[in-house]
């Protein structure tokens, strides 16, 4: 079945983040270490819209274990302030989707870090992908934060 616009979610080999994650899909990514990776959403809600991954493939919340969810849960931490600094949000949204009943529609866990303003309705999802050139700007600037 068709996981979504991007692509066939439901086999890990054929799992867009995994792509990503293997260099074979590109991203604009901000953080990687031995557990997790956090790179730009490619059709943001807003500017600097952001997804934290384990590197090892899980398709949501449920198969996850203490340390992988542990290590998520810091890395948004560490990039909430930072995703919010940069781009002069008045609020952040840290959203997780747990199967398509739940609007899920990539099936590798991910949590959404995203940008909220006053007086702009709260969504999870983009409606159409950035530029190229605004999301490596983006990614530049909280790379450059994150340092
Ligand atoms: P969800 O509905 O919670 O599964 O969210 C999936 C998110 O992944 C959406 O916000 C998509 O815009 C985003 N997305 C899909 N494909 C890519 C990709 N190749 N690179 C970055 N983000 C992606
Ligand atoms: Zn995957």
């Amino acid at each position: 079945m068709q996981g979504g616009l991007f692509g066939d979610e439901t086999a890990t080999e054929n799992c867009i983040f995994c792509k990503i994650i293997a260099g074979k899909a590109p991203g604009h990514i901000l953080y990687r270490n031995d557990e997790v990776m956090c790179f730009l959403d490619i059709a943001p809600v807003s500017a600097g819209h952001t997804l934290i991954i384990p590197l090892k493939h899980h398709d949501n919340i449920f198969t996850l274990n203490d340390a992988e969810a542990t290590a998520l849960a810091i890395q948004a931490r560490r990039l909430a302030p930072i995703v919010k600094r940069v781009t002069g949000a008045d609020g952040l949204g840290v959203h997780q989707l747990n199967g398509r009943a739940a609007g899920q529609t990539v099936f590798h866990y991910h949590t959404h870090l995203i940008p909220c303003f006053h007086g702009k309705p709260m969504q999870i999802h983009g409606r159409k992908p950035a530029s190229q050139d605004s999301l490596a700007d983006m990614a530049e600037r909280l790379r450059t934060a994150l340092k």
